[in-house]
């Protein structure tokens, strides 16, 4: 059976970055293309980085059962396309999944086929100066970001596989191993 590669981890860990590099290396690879009720951000186009939905036509879809998971975070939904993924797997194409962490834990609880994996900060320390480097955020806002991804490095012990972001090339590497060694 043609197996579901997720991959989660906490804003400010380099995630998007690290995903940008896998799909390039494995352009078989395709990305699902979530929905959301987000706004879309200059640059970002419908159909390529989401499906923008209003909230009432989420929660439509929701009730009519069209997400294999969906979760809210930061005050907007995020839903994965269970016709998405379903003909892509049924096409063998690769598919990846970026979500969040309690999106990964119900594909898992679903899909038997689905390997989850989760990408760390190094040490909250270097998290912690990561995200002020970034200098936009204020020292309460830190906090608070630094309490998430406590919290969601909590829910890191059930996915399949964990890597660690020390550098990017070393971490894409890793990845790679994990899905070949997945793959066979
Ligand atoms: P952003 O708004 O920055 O694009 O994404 C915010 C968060 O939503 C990220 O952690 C991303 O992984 C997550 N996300 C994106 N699409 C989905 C989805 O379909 N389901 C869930 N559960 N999370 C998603």
């Amino acid at each position: 059976m043609k197996k579901l590669f997720v991959i989660s981890g906490s804003s400010g860990v380099g995630k998007g970055t690290v995903i940008k590099k896998f799909l390039e290396n494995n352009p078989n690879f395709k990305l699902s293309v979530s929905c959301t009720t987000r706004q879309k951000r200059p640059g970002e186009e419908h159909g390529v980085n989401y499906f923008y939905l209003t909230r009432d036509e989420f929660m439509q879809a929701v009730n009519k059962g069209e997400f294999l998971e969906w979760a809210e975070f930061s005050g907007n939904c995020y839903g994965t396309s269970k016709k998405f993924v379903q003909q892509g797997l049924d096409n063998g194409e690769d598919i990846l999944l970026e979500i969040d962490t309690q999106g990964a834990l119900q594909v898992k609880e679903k899909m038997d086929n689905a390997i989850l994996i989760f990408i760390l900060p190094p040490s909250l320390e270097e998290l912690e100066r990561r995200l002020r480097g970034r200098g936009t955020e204020t020292e309460d806002a830190i906090q608070k970001r630094l309490n998430t991804v406590k919290s969601e490095m909590e829910n890191a012990k059930h996915f399949h596989y964990q890597v660690v972001n020390d550098e990017v090339d070393r971490a894409v590497s890793e990845i790679e191993k994990i899905i070949k060694n997945e793959q066979v």
